[in-house]
């Protein structure tokens, strides 16, 4: 597939601001910093679709984006929904802000019908964080579908990206998980992403 157009819908922090057409939809997640509006507009090829944020943790809806995919083979077009969710793990957030957020993160992954999957977004210099785990614990603990992109992927070389992944594997404490490594800057992992997304639009 090849995206063809991409625009932003809605914000949201409850159910009823959710979009009103219903299509299927991926989710990003991950720390604050972890790269992730980096790796949207990476994806989407919009710059500033996602803002790269100079202010951590103060995203603090779940956002919605249409995008267009055009099947390579066929030439038709399908619509989905890019949902971009608030960062999680950032320090100064408060207490009470952190509440507010697990509460409507999870209504989202626990209410929303038309979610294919999350992108779990994992920086690949580091081991995943006591919050990266505890996030994906809950995921899989309520059956929400998982992918894990290890991001910054440019950063390390070529022999390190495999190490870091064993890492990111072995701490998370799944054998069998494909982790895939990402370069916003390189747009490496892109087209392996856009397959993904593509098996989802065909299912
Ligand atoms: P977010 O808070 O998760 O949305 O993270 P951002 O996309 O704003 O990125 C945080 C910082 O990491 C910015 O300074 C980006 O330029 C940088 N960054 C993001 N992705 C990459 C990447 O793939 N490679 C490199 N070298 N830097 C990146």
């Amino acid at each position: 597939i090849n995206i063809i157009r991409a625009r932003y819908v809605a914000s949201a922090v409850k159910k009823s601001q959710y979009p009103e057409e219903k299509l299927k939809e991926i989710a990003f997640i991950g720390r604050s910093n972890v790269g992730k509006s980096s790796l949207i507009n990476s994806l989407t090829r919009v710059h500033n679709l996602a803002r790269v944020s100079g202010q951590p943790g103060k995203t603090q809806t779940i956002n919605f984006f249409e995008l267009t995919a055009r099947m390579i083979e066929t030439g038709e077009d399908k619509l989905f929904h890019l949902v971009d969710l608030p960062g999680y793990g950032y320090a100064k957030t408060a207490q009470a802000n952190r509440k507010q957020w697990a509460k409507f993160i999870e209504e989202y992954f626990l209410g929303s019908k038309q979610l294919q999957f999350v992108c779990q977004l994992i920086d690949i210099r580091h081991a995943p964080m006591k919050s990266d785990i505890e996030m994906f614990n809950w995921l899989v603990k309520n059956n929400v579908p998982v992918l894990i992109i290890a991001t910054k992927a440019d950063k390390i070389s070529r022999g390190a990206v495999n190490k870091q992944i064993a890492q990111i594997r072995k701490t998370l404490g799944v054998k069998e998980i494909d982790i895939l490594p990402y370069s916003s800057v390189k747009n490496a992992g892109r087209s392996e992403l856009l397959e993904v997304i593509n098996q989802m639009l065909n299912d």
